[in-house]
């Protein structure tokens, strides 16, 4: 892989393309230069930064470190419910009800079954 460029430069005249017009997606591009009116070839490489893996909210779908159970006001079995989501239903319940649905109460993970606490029935897979 040769040296990456910031910015898409034509090889033959140096033209540098508009970041609005250059070629973001992945992959081969045929660019024609809209300067010097030559072919060229754009390679769009990405960086792969990794994966953030999360609990996903059951109310506003985004990715969060910590669920809690859902509150008195909205309970729905198995589901869980981030702080954002918490913070605002607890402003929402406070002001129109009165009523203080209480702190943000992440669900610890020790609640959660361990299988590595079953010793006595361990199997190995191969
Ligand atoms: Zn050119
Ligand atoms: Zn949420």
């Amino acid at each position: 892989m040769s040296e990456l460029l910031k910015t898409q430069k034509c090889p033959h005249c140096s033209y540098e393309v508009d970041d609005s017009q250059a070629e973001w997606d992945e992959g081969h591009h045929n660019v024609t230069c809209a300067k010097c009116g030559k072919d060229y070839i754009v390679v769009t490489h990405y960086k792969f930064e990794g994966f953030e893996v999360g609990n996903k909210c059951d109310w506003c779908g985004e990715l969060a470190n910590e669920l809690s159970h859902p509150h008195m006001f909205d309970m729905a079995i198995g589901k869980g419910m981030c702080k954002d989501c918490w913070d605002h239903d607890r402003e929402v319940y406070k002001g129109s009800y009165g009523e203080d649905i209480g702190e943000f109460k992440p669900i610890r993970m020790e609640e959660k079954p361990l299988s590595d606490n079953d010793t006595s029935n361990v199997s190995i897979i191969e």
